[in-house]
């Protein structure tokens, strides 16, 4: 089995631009109030909001998904956040970043996203800069399927939640999802402290993949919380 093209991309015919064209389904891509990725520049002092993770991802399965990598886990795990219990859905990431800070860029930014009853969801985004050594996210983000569109499974656990820095303060708001159809019912949880990758395993993630971030959009009204 292996997964089919999306009929969006990231540049040309079908880039951001044009996905809200391409389906009716797709509209809020450019209709939304409420979009992401933004530009965290302007964030505000804010509380934390509560979060505690539980993951228990044993038995990963890396899905090339054409325009991202894709990490499922069975079984999952999950979050509970502002009170609500979200269960563990996916990881993926994204080269270049998707959030920015004063319009600047990490190099790589995972997103670990929840789902909670009734469909709203929860992504932690951490940001990663390329530097020497060896980093624990290396052999997630190398781990493209051999196959376009294929799937693999890994045998070795993973500890991915150490991944996310729980200490860390965090940039809050509500926003939507980054890719077509655009839903906006996110709550995002952007980590300030950064995570570390390096450049041969970022490299055989954009080999497989076009820059695969979506432009940042207006915050409209929107208040962004660091705390
Ligand atoms: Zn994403």
């Amino acid at each position: 089995m292996t997964t089919s093209p999306p009929d969006w991309s990231f540049s040309g015919d079908t880039g951001p631009d044009a996905w809200a064209t391409i389906r009716p389904e797709y509209a809020r891509c450019a209709s939304g109030r409420l979009q992401s990725p933004v530009d965290l520049g302007d964030a505000v002092e804010g509380g934390r909001g509560d979060l505690s993770l539980s993951y228990h991802l044993n038995r990963l399965t890396f899905v090339d998904l054409h325009w991202t990598l894709q990490v499922l886990a069975d079984p999952g795990g999950h979050m509970s956040y502002g009170g609500r219990l979200h269960e563990f859905a996916e990881m993926h990431f994204h080269a270049p970043a998707e959030h920015s800070i004063g319009g600047i860029a990490a190099d790589l930014e995972a997103h670990f996203v929840h789902q909670a009853d009734g469909g709203d969801l929860a992504v932690v985004a951490v940001l990663f800069d390329v530097a020497p050594g060896t980093h624990d996210i290396d052999d997630l983000v190398a781990g493209v399927p051999a196959e376009p569109g294929g799937k693999e499974q890994v045998a070795a656990s993973r500890d991915i939640q150490r991944l996310i820095p729980l200490r860390s303060r965090r940039y809050r708001y509500m926003g939507s999802r980054t890719t077509p159809p655009c839903s906006e019912n996110v709550s995002w949880i952007v980590m300030e402290d950064r995570g570390t990758v390096g450049a041969d395993a970022l490299a055989a993630f954009t080999r497989r993949y076009e820059p695969n971030a979506r432009p940042t959009q207006p915050l409209n009204g929107r208040t962004i919380t660091l705390g």
